[in-house]
């Protein structure tokens, strides 16, 4: 049985203090959650003070991006190193918005999920198809070279660690949810390819979470497909509420 793994992607909002304002009032349903793992991916400035907030209790704080070199001249990165010096534990690589507005390619993600499983940092690898694809059709065609590409020589053991998230990217922040019927056929097509890339055994384990509008009216029939193990949550985990919603159709 996979444990549900709901995390909240903050994205590029909330200052320290609006940051350590919603960390607390997360922290008021969530701070025992043992059913559920719960991670909160503040911006980098705030993760130091939502680590503060969380560090008593069972929630999990993770980055939203992460360098693949250990250190040196790489202006605007952040290493394995520093985010661990904070507590984190999880790191999102590959999300849609970095691949599409900074360029990010299977081969660098590949290089940050492989650096983040050295270092004991738990990668949460983002997949989707744009509008686009699904329109013409190439669904599983652009998510299975994003999973074999970026997953790429990662051995079966590690697939305990890392999660996977498939995000249609058209219905990231668009308030159009993929039917838990289109995403349940997606998730079992990438658990699929991990039994033919690693085995029966690691595509058993590994938590394939569903990210795309996800809010607390759609949650529950999300989250009750057999395939789909938990939510990447976006727009909906700036509100401690909803993303509690959301928590507990998890539990
Ligand atoms: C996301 O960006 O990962 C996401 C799922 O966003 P939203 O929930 O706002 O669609």
């Amino acid at each position: 049985m996979r444990k549900k793994i709901i995390a909240g992607n903050w994205k590029m909002n909330k200052t320290v203090e609006e940051a350590v304002e919603l960390a607390n009032a997360i922290k008021l349903d969530l701070a025992e959650c043992k059913e559920v793992d719960v991670v909160l991916c503040p911006p980098f400035t705030a993760i130091k003070a939502v680590s503060d907030v969380v560090s008593e209790t069972l929630i999990n704080v993770g980055s939203q991006n992460m360098s693949s070199e250990d250190e040196g001249a790489y202006t605007g990165e952040i290493s394995h190193t520093m985010l661990k010096e904070l507590f984190v534990r999880y790191v999102i690589l590959g999300h849609s918005e970095r691949r599409e507005y900074y360029k990010e390619t299977d081969f660098w993600i590949n290089k940050k999920v492989k650096k983040a499983l050295e270092k004991n940092l738990r990668p949460i690898v983002c997949v989707g198809e744009k509008l686009e694809d699904r329109e013409g059709g190439n669904t599983e065609a652009v998510v299975e070279v994003q999973v074999r590409e970026g997953l790429k020589d990662i051995p079966a053991a590690a697939y305990t660690e890392l999660v996977i998230a498939y995000e249609p990217v058209w219905a990231i922040g668009t308030g159009k949810t993929a039917t838990s019927a289109q995403a349940q056929e997606v998730h079992a097509f990438i658990r699929g390819i991990v039994k033919d890339m690693v085995g029966a055994e690691a595509a058993d384990a590994v938590r394939i979470q569903y990210g795309g509008s996800m809010k607390p009216d759609n949650a529950p029939e999300l989250l009750s497909q057999p395939d789909i193990d938990g939510g990447l949550i976006g727009g909906a985990a700036l509100d401690a509420a909803s993303f509690f919603g959301i928590v507990k159709a998890g539990m």
